[in-house]
């Protein structure tokens, strides 16, 4: 089996499939310790999906939140997950505990290497041809398998830029913050005992964290004589689904198969959900459940995020609902255990959909 991209999409498939006894290469164009602009934000969901994984998250020493505030310059609203703890990681320390796990299951690696010339039998590899029985897409936004598999992409939501840096300073909150502003947001994560990673999602691309600060005055001041612990980096985000995510003996994960919006912080949770049901699929030697169950693990991301891109994109919309939150908290505590996996989409009755509902049509 061929796995084209060494993210954590293709490192926890390696481990998923490794488990069925499959003989895996797995090749990124880039070389360990591969960093990435991500708010390090991973929800219950997706530390339950890598224990299945046989991953422990521990072995990488993250650092724990209990709960989503959001805010904005009227209102504050705040829910702890029910029974789970999500952690803050940072990227590299997750990339080395998935890549140790990988390679102590036996998986081959090719880093440094970019895959071209892809067909159902394989791929070149530094200009050698690799023939392979099952080809696996986890190549990322612009994924190079889904382009020639031609499964073709549904963009649901704006194009949006992400970015990411460190700061030194304890975390002031056991929460993970999300300040809202005028169409853009700064996430705060806990990665450290002494750390935070700051995320800033807005559709400018010019838009720095440094600028987007006057717009938060509250992380303005918790940031201030504070010293960067990383340097800034950035990414496209956005929302949108490949139209399949197999074909014949092709099949995408992560971000090559679906995306959310970064603000959504759960496009590893959903890979590593991915992971372990292609693993199950390709255990069978079936891809057609894995089609099957991917739409399930992407559809109350997509809802939510629609929900959030919404409240991005309307002041009115993001002034309702969280005044709704800050009035009612059983709302939101049921919105964010649905969110964070912990919960149905059932857990919010027919009342609560349409408080949220109504905040939406009286915007
Ligand atoms: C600013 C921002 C904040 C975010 N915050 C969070 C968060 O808090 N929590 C969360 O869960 N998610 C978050 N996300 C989303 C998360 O970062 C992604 O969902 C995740 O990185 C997807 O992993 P992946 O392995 O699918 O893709 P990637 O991490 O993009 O990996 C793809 C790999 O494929 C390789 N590759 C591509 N093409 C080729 C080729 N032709 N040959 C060889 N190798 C190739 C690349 O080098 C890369 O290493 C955020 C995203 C952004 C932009």
């Amino acid at each position: 089996m061929l796995i084209v991209g060494g993210g954590p999409a293709g490192l926890a498939a390696a481990i998923a499939a490794r488990a069925k006894g499959l003989r895996i290469t797995l090749v990124d164009s880039r070389k360990p310790p591969i960093d990435k602009a991500c708010g390090e934000g991973l929800l219950p969901e997706g530390v339950a999906a890598l224990q299945n994984l046989g991953v422990d998250l521990r072995d990488a020493s993250p650092t724990p939140f209990a709960g989503i505030r959001f805010s904005d310059e009227h209102s504050s609203a705040s829910a702890r997950f029910p029974s789970g703890t999500a952690f803050g990681v940072r990227r590299t320390a997750l990339h080395k505990l998935l890549l140790d796990r990988a390679d102590s299951a036996g998986v081959d690696f090719v880093w440094g290497a970019r895959v071209s010339a892809i067909d159902r039998a394989g791929a070149k590899i530094n200009g050698e041809r690799i023939r392979c029985q099952w080809l696996i897409g986890a190549d990322g936004q612009q994924s190079g398998v889904r382009r020639f598999a031609q499964l073709g992409r549904d963009l649901s939501g704006p194009t949006r830029f992400g970015f990411r840096r460190h700061y030194a300073v304890a975390p002031w909150t056991d929460l993970v913050e999300v300040y809202w502003g005028k169409c853009r947001q700064m996430v705060i994560t806990p990665t450290g005992a002494e750390e935070i990673c700051v995320s800033l999602f807005s559709s400018d691309s010019h838009l720095h964290i440094d600028d987007a600060l006057r717009e938060f005055p509250q992380v303005a001041q918790r940031l201030s004589g504070a010293k960067p612990a990383s340097t800034l980096a950035g990414a496209v985000t956005s929302l949108g689904r490949a139209a399949a995510v197999t074909l014949e003996n092709i099949a995408l994960v992560g971000d090559a198969s679906g995306t959310v919006d970064g603000i959504a912080g759960q496009g590893l949770s959903l890979a590593f959900q991915q992971a372990q049901a292609l693993g199950e699929a390709l255990g069978r030697g079936d891809l057609a459940c894995y089609e099957s169950a991917h739409r399930r693990i992407m559809r109350n991301a997509s809802r939510m995020t629609r929900l959030l891109l919404l409240m991005s994109a309307s002041f009115a919309i993001r002034r309702r609902a969280l005044r709704l939150f800050a009035a009612r908290p059983s709302i939101f505590s049921r919105l964010i255990a649905v969110h964070a996996g912990e919960a149905s989409q059932d857990a919010l009755g027919a009342a609560e959909i349409l408080d949220l509902g109504w905040c939406v049509l009286w915007a």
